[in-house]
């Protein structure tokens, strides 16, 4: 399996984001710098969450097959801690916000 995307970056920039997947392993690059660096980007990480918003080639339907692809996978195993521990961090955020105002109101 080989699938490429087209993807908007945040100034307007088009990358390619390309998923491979042979012999039960899946592979992703994408031409942005980060991604050329190795380092995980918003655009590799948006398609394998499912999220087609920055696609901009004529495929988004094809991230159903990525999706598909990756579901056995170490990377869906590593999306979902991801996703588990930027709900936990949400969560966090909230309680800190909530108990610094009831700080704030002690103080008065
Ligand atoms: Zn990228």
């Amino acid at each position: 399996m080989k699938l490429t995307f087209d993807c908007i970056g945040s100034k307007g920039d088009i990358y390619t984001v390309t998923f491979h997947k042979s012999e039960g392993n899946v592979h992703c690059e994408c031409t942005c710098k980060a991604g050329k660096h190795g380092q995980l980007c918003r655009h590799r990480i948006d398609i394998l969450k499912g999220n087609p918003a920055s696609i901009t080639s004529d495929n988004k339907s094809s991230i159903s097959d990525v999706i598909y692809a990756i579901k056995d996978t170490e990377i869906g195993k590593y999306l979902l801690q991801i996703s588990q521990l930027e709900t936990a961090i949400e969560v966090a955020q909230k309680e800190l916000v909530f108990t610094k105002k009831k700080l704030s109101a002690t103080l008065r």
